[in-house]
């Protein structure tokens, strides 16, 4: 069985929780120490029960909090040589796993497959986990959808799809131009209207999970992500999840 829940999404800081049998994957830390242990504690987990931490890019809100967490608790760190280039030069070797972002790899048995996305990063790579049964897709920091996003995220029965903004909301608001261009650029962000564009791509006949994540806290509302994916995936708005800033969302088994 293959469980998964969120301590959080979004540009303050993300941690996703991949559980298969006694195996428990976080992916990306941007949290303070005190902060992923009490957001772990939250869903039930210490973080002695983590077996490794896999990274997607060395932006802060992902990357931020897993130097000193590995560290602490002497957890092996999964990531690019790209990335790998942000971590604290006296961090131990013996704890980096580096990820060819082609390659898929097994952590106590956990499948996880990397896939290259297009982002402002040295070399950021988003992630499918599978128990051999089920798939649980996740890209939380996405420019633009390429066709080999579109195939590694097709057949899943769980995804986790960034929308971060919605495009009239971004391009009203507060944003500098230049940030705005970039949030929107194809190395920036995932809009409502990309995401359903993505989703609606898929192949979605195995799909039960479907969770809108990284939404910005300035420029989008939940109600605008759900309403993006539930056109995408052609399904009622109530089935579709949100992990927020605050609390992610809860365990769920795909
Ligand atoms: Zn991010
Ligand atoms: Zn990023």
């Amino acid at each position: 069985m293959l469980r998964f829940t969120s301590l959080g999404s979004g540009s303050s800081g993300n941690g996703l929780v991949v559980e298969s049998g006694a195996t428990r994957v976080l992916m990306d830390c941007g949290f303070t120490l005190a902060d992923t242990k009490a957001r772990l504690e939250r869903v039930g987990l210490a973080p002695s029960q983590i077996a490794g931490i896999v990274v997607t890019h060395e932006h802060d809100d992902h990357m931020g909090g897993v130097a000193r967490f590995a560290l602490r608790y002497a957890i092996p760190v999964y990531l690019t040589r790209g990335s790998a280039q942000w971590l604290p030069p006296d961090f131990p070797a013996v704890l980096v796993r580096y990820v060819d972002s082609h390659t898929t790899f097994s952590i106590d048995g956990l499948s996880v497959e990397p896939f290259p996305v297009p982002h402002d990063a040295r070399e950021p790579v988003q992630y499918v986990f599978s128990d051999g049964a089920a798939r649980l897709g996740v890209v939380t920091d996405l420019g633009s959808v390429t066709q080999h996003v579109v195939e590694k995220l097709s057949g899943c029965q769980a995804l986790v799809i960034e929308c971060n903004h919605d495009l009239d909301m971004l391009m009203e608001g507060p944003y500098p131009v230049s940030l705005k261009h970039r949030v929107s650029g194809r190395f920036g962000h995932l809009s409502n209207l990309d995401a359903q564009r993505l989703v609606s791509a898929l192949e979605r006949s195995r799909l039960r999970h479907l969770i809108a994540a990284h939404l910005s806290q300035q420029n989008n509302r939940p109600e605008l992500a759900v309403r993006a994916l539930s056109a995408g995936a052609d399904c009622e708005p109530g089935w579709i999840g949100v992990a927020t800033q605050d609390d992610g969302f809860a365990w769920r088994e795909a």
